[in-house]
């Protein structure tokens, strides 16, 4: 596959006039005047800026289906009086149609590879594949669900060797999830090498139980679990004090913040700005469609950026650059991604077209894909597989007709 023409940015300059070369699931070449001996199909990139994949560090990918659901509840009564009892409903097909709308959603704003945690996840594996994305998936491990915890070492069995899904272990929080369970989910991730994924100090409330319960912050008691490592993916951490954002940072945890969850439900505004100066790996997550109430990375890094500047009362801090590095490079370095727009790299690309009011004037690209961007992704690429052409997904129009069929099955 060769892309004819595009620009990209390097140091936050706009190069024009660039040929990508992909060959197999990698890009293979970056210059001008590029040809494809394969003669396979060929892109027009004329107008168009080539960005790396983004990469949705935390979501509940079937949530989805709940989107407007249950909207303006604090977060506890949201999720016992509105979102599990949904949950206790859910089946398989609907997983099925709420994963297809979300891999959708997600290749329309350029996100290529996602962080998920949730129920049915073999079946979230094999629709992520049929849809093309790359994913890192953990089976939700939850105290009142005690069958959960024994899928969960056969999943990590059945996709240890797939090329696009990443099996994890996810325990869903230390409010749910016992001593025993906890201790469990670290020794399957150690013993199959995978990511751990948790929801971490996302409340008030969960800090002061634990404090109640353990005499130990959150952040301190999965430390003294042998719990903190650079496998694991800490979802929110809002409510953080200084000797935890020192443990995050120290044992090398990738922290998955979620602004606009935490700024929906209430939950708090992380400390985003101490955790990088501590040198904590920041990452980006959407969380669930029912709490956010979209999958749009590039929303999630404008709001990021301008509350933590309003937070630190500080217009300098959280700066464009800073901002695209966390979506990216900072997602790479956590899942262990070889991703960029470089020679070698994986093929996870998308094209923005940039003949839009909020491209113009061509000041600062890097500028205008954080605070003014409000769409214009086009053609997205995963693993060298073409998803999105000019705007067109094949079969969309039948998953947006099911996911709401599955939806009015579930409410019914
Ligand atoms: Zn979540």
């Amino acid at each position: 596959m060769l892309i004819k023409d595009v620009s990209l940015l390097q140091s936050g300059a706009i190069l024009k006039g660039r040929d990508i070369l992909i060959e197999g699931n990698r890009i293979s070449k970056i210059g001008r005047d590029l040809k494809d001996e394969t003669e396979e199909e060929t892109i027009d990139g004329h107008g168009k800026l080539a960005i790396p994949g983004l990469v949705n560090s935390h979501t509940h990918l079937a949530m989805t289906l709940f989107r407007g659901y249950a909207d303006d509840m604090a977060l506890m009564p949201w999720l016992t009086e509105k979102i599990w009892p949904l949950e206790a409903r859910l089946t398989k097909e609907d997983v099925r149609w709420g994963v297809k709308l979300g891999c959708l959603e997600m290749i329309r704003f350029g996100i290529t590879c996602y962080n998920d945690m949730y129920y049915f996840m073999d079946e979230t594996a094999a629709v992520t594949k049929e849809m093309g994305l790359r994913a890192f998936l953990s089976g939700v491990l939850f105290d009142a669900r005690p069958e959960l915890t024994g899928e969960a070492e056969a999943f990590l069995k059945d996709w240890s060797e797939d090329d696009l899904i990443h099996p994890a272990v996810g325990p869903h929080a230390i409010y749910t999830c016992s001593e025993e369970t906890l201790l469990r989910a670290r020794d399957l991730a150690e013993k199959y090498g995978t990511m751990l994924h948790i929801h971490l100090s996302e409340t008030k409330g969960e800090v002061e139980d634990s404090i109640k319960k353990h005499g130990q912050s959150p952040v301190e008691y999965l430390d003294s679990l042998g719990f903190l490592s650079n496998r694991l993916v800490a979802a929110h951490c809002v409510w953080l004090s200084e000797k935890d954002i020192m443990l995050l940072a120290q044992r090398g945890v990738n922290i998955a913040h979620c602004p606009v969850s935490n700024l929906k439900l209430a939950a708090g505004i992380a400390p985003v700005v101490s955790l990088m100066k501590a040198g904590a790996n920041v990452c980006l997550g959407a969380d669930g469609a029912s709490s956010n109430n979209n999958l749009n990375l590039f929303e999630e890094m404008k709001i990021m950026a301008i509350v933590q500047k309003t937070a630190c009362r500080r217009p300098d801090v959280m700066p464009a650059e800073e901002v695209w590095k966390i979506a990216t490079e900072n997602a790479y370095k956590a899942f262990g991604l070889n991703m960029g727009l470089r020679e070698g790299a994986l093929a996870d690309l998308s094209l923005i077209d940039l003949k839009k009011p909020w491209f113009t004037p061509e000041t600062s690209i890097r500028s205008h894909l954080i605070y003014s961007m409000t769409g214009g992704v086009d053609t997205t690429i995963v693993n060298g597989q073409m998803l999105m052409k000019n705007g067109v997904i094949p079969g969309e129009a039948e998953i947006l007709e099911r996911a709401q069929a599955q939806f009015e099955r579930l409410t019914a």
